[in-house]
């Protein structure tokens, strides 16, 4: 249930609300707009009287919301959510007008292959580095990551090259190590992992949740809703490509999802064109697709020797050629006024 508030109603009188509505056992959010306050209620609302509610002089509108999710709803929170990142003297932002890149290799594989790919990436303009640490793997028998040594090495080259990184945690007993990743990835195969949402709900790290290879955008938006519902607001939600009939690509790229998400939810939305295509050479077009369908920013696989790659070197992008991508992602970015 969402209550919005009238113009210019006192905080105290809008605190006298939230605490007699408490009173009946559900919980409310509050969502401060600059003109507008809307209270979005979870919990159950069955208990509560619509008509009582309207009658309160301060009220404007009461809705019932159809939807499962609530607090990932626009309907709770009209305002886009924008995260910001600081690192050193660098600052990225993902939402609220800019487009964010964030660019790594799929695997952490050595201390040099990473730094020299920061830098690379740094050069050509990307605002995160990406790195699997953690790495799911379809077969047992493949490189599974370099685990907690790897994260080692990508905090290392967080430090030398000023990006803010984004890794991805496949376990709750490794959240402990994830303190200083400024960004915590839920790969697709763990979307619906909740006793993961949940224990990434009580972190305050921020959450890039990546959609399930079979999941539906209610699933996602659901998957979202348990971090939110732990108190952890700080979520972007990644397309990353569907499972379809079809095997030209990798996976389908439902660009769709873009808008549609955008207009169900406040929160930031990223694509990812590496995993969703399987081809480097198909990825700044798709790149370009997502930013043209509104999409926050990309998330792209750079490798800089792919013939040798312990894990994705066919979907990942030679640094000339990110950097190349860049260049014309500036221009895009300029026409749908957005900041790379
Ligand atoms: C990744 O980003 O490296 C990854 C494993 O992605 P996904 O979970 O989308 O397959
Ligand atoms: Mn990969």
């Amino acid at each position: 249930m969402i209550i919005s508030i009238k113009p210019n109603v006192s905080q105290e009188d809008i605190d006298k609300l939230i605490s007699d509505l408490e009173k009946l056992g559900v919980k409310v959010d509050r969502s401060q707009g600059a003109t507008q306050t809307v209270l979005g209620l979870v919990g159950d609302t069955t208990v509560i009287n619509d008509e009582t509610v309207r009658a309160n002089r301060h009220v404007d509108k009461v809705i019932r919301v159809q939807e499962p999710y609530k607090r990932v709803n626009r309907i709770f929170h009209p305002c886009d959510t924008v995260l910001d990142f600081q690192c050193g003297s660098h600052k990225a932002k993902i939402g609220g007008g800019s487009f964010a890149v964030i660019a790594g290799p799929c695997s952490v594989e050595s201390r040099e292959q990473v730094i020299a790919i920061a830098e690379d990436v740094k050069k050509a303009g990307a605002a995160f580095l990406r790195g699997g640490a953690f790495k799911p793997r379809t077969s047992p028998y493949a490189f599974q990551g370099m685990g907690g040594a790897g994260l080692d090495i990508l905090l290392e080259a967080k430090k030398a090259c000023g990006l803010p990184i984004v890794t991805e945690v496949m376990e709750i007993s490794q959240i402990e190590l994830f303190n200083d990743v400024d960004l915590i990835q839920v790969g697709a195969r763990n979307m619906q992992n909740f006793n993961l949402l949940k224990e990434l709900g009580k972190t305050r790290i921020p959450i890039l949740l990546k959609r399930g290879i079979a999941s539906t955008m209610t699933e996602l938006l659901m998957a979202a809703e348990y971090i939110m519902a732990g108190g952890n607001d700080k979520i972007v939600l990644c397309e990353r490509g569907i499972r379809g009939f079809d095997n030209f690509t990798r996976n389908i790229l439902d660009l769709a999802i873009v808008p549609m998400l955008k207009k169900k939810t406040h929160l930031p939305v990223i694509v990812d064109p590496s995993h969703a295509t399987g081809y480097s050479w198909m990825v700044p077009a798709m790149s370009k697709a997502a930013l043209a369908a509104g999409a926050d920013g990309i998330m792209v696989e750079v490798h800089n020797d792919p013939e040798h790659a312990l894990c994705d070197g066919e979907q990942s992008l030679m640094p000339n050629a990110f950097a190349e991508m860049m260049a014309t992602l500036r221009k895009y970015a300029e026409i749908e006024n957005k900041n790379i």
